[in-house]
């Protein structure tokens, strides 16, 4: 045994990383937490994701972030650059991707998550018979009495005429390096945010199409904001059976649509002919020529795919084979049933896409976090989850069930522009 602590979170992206801020500040000691990743660093994959696609705003407002109070973000930004039309854009106040980064490590060396990040790649978990989770790698076994899966999304989705060893085929959202191309004809796979970001950010240095099954969709979310809050997420999703939920989330996510100003920019390089759009389907990808299924066909020289993830459940074998071993309850799409402090089993939380049926439809983006942590939190001191902690009185957190949700009715009325979809405070789920 390697490692024994009170908690262990699976996962050092976004979820994770703001899961365990939140359990430091509720009281655990630091000394008694391991955040464990694959990656060498916190946010790595996140950041090797975002940094590829040059994006200049999140698509998401500045009270979704990983600090605890839902100001943080804001007050960093308007320290280190005054004026909001510095760092933000319209609507909602988005961060600019610089200052979202920047906030992050500021995050992370606050709660000095350096001491607790620790390089792993988990191969096995087990619940032992008096409810502590063993967390394997090849080499290392890591005991503790708490476990949290943070471990994101599914592997990249590849269509089916898509090679997965083509050198000259890339998947955007997988954390393979990309190889530096100029100067040629490269072909981008999927108009979604991921494909129209990275079309534009290769628009000066190569000749870009974009292919798209459908034509260009202005959406400013990936799924209605009233899924924050209790105007959607209420007692009439909370009561419906899993069955329901997974209709609804389905029916919900907006997958493969755009915000207004990335489809502003991506029309003006239309127009002026530094993006060719072409509306069908790609059918195949040989020797360096891609074909279209209208029989289309035309030089690539590098092919990038931003065709999402598998819609499988997160975590593959891992959370499978935990699944089985420790007789887990999910429900027929496959994903966690959980309490509604997201306990999986004792001790045993999930947030992210493993937190959907609890969370609804954005649980996987960064308002998803903050209401996962808070509800792992909130279950802890309540004593409705395992290990009951008391936490610090917090004025700024006292009057809100989910940080970013309240945050923005009051950042809607500091702008004096009132964000009205979330005025009501969240039910619990
Ligand atoms: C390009 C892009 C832009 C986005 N923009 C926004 C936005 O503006 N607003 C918004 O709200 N959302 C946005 N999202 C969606 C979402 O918020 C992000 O994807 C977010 O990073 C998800 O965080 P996560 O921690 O769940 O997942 P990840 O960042 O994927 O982290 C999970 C971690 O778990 C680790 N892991 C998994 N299994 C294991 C294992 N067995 N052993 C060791 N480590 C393991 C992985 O290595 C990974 O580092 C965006 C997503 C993308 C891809």
């Amino acid at each position: 045994m390697n490692l024994k602590k009170e908690w262990l979170i699976l996962g050092a992206g976004l979820h994770g990383v703001h899961l365990a801020c939140r359990l430091l500040d509720s009281g655990v000691p630091l000394s008694q937490l391991a955040v464990l990743d694959r990656h060498p660093t916190p946010l790595h994959l996140w950041t090797s994701l975002t940094k590829r696609l040059d994006m200049g705003y999140l698509r998401s407002t500045a009270v979704h972030h990983i600090g605890l109070s839902p100001w943080s973000l804001l007050e960093y930004a308007t320290e280190h650059y005054g004026n909001p039309d510095n760092w933000s854009a319209p609507p909602y106040q988005r961060p600019s991707y610089e200052v979202f980064q920047e906030h992050c490590w500021e995050v992370l060396e606050e709660y000095e998550l350096a001491q607790a990040f620790h390089r792993f790649e988990a191969e096995k978990i087990v619940i032992k018979a008096d409810g502590t989770f063993l967390v394997e790698s090849e080499d290392e076994i890591l005991e503790s009495r708490n476990l949290a899966l943070a471990v994101g999304q599914p592997p990249p989705r590849y269509p089916s005429w898509a090679s997965r060893t083509d050198p000259r085929i890339h998947h955007l959202l997988s954390p393979r390096p990309l190889p530096t191309v100029e100067r040629a004809n490269i072909t981008v796979v999927g108009a979604g945010m991921t494909g129209a970001q990275f079309a534009l950010a290769q628009a000066s240095k190569n000749k870009v199409t974009l292919v798209t099954p459908k034509p260009l969709e202005e959406q400013n979310f990936d799924a209605d904001p009233c899924w924050i809050g209790p105007k959607c997420v209420n007692r009439k999703y909370t009561e419906s059976s899993a069955l329901e939920k997974r209709a609804t989330i389905r029916a919900a996510r907006q997958p493969g649509t755009i915000n207004h100003q990335v489809h502003a920019e991506l029309v003006a390089a239309l127009d002026s002919g530094k993006v060719r759009l072409i509306v069908d389907r790609a059918a195949r990808y040989e020797n360096r020529c891609l074909t279209l299924e209208s029989g289309t066909q035309f030089p690539c020289d590098h092919l990038y795919l931003a065709t999402g993830f598998e819609k499988t459940r997160p975590g593959g074998a891992l959370v499978d084979n935990l699944i089985q071993s420790a007789g887990l309850p999910v429900a027929p799409c496959g994903f966690p049933i959980t309490t509604p402090n997201l306990q999986w089993a004792p001790g045993l939380y999930v947030t992210g896409g493993l937190a959907e049926l609890t969370l609804g439809p954005v649980a996987r983006n960064i308002t998803g976090a903050r209401s996962a942590a808070k509800l792992i939190v909130d279950g802890l001191e309540l004593g409705t989850n395992k290990t009951k902690v008391k936490k610090p009185h917090d004025p700024e957190l006292s009057n809100e069930t989910t940080p970013g949700h309240s945050a923005l009715r009051l950042l809607g009325s500091r702008q004096n522009n009132p964000v009205e979809l979330h005025t009501e405070q969240p039910a619990r789920a």
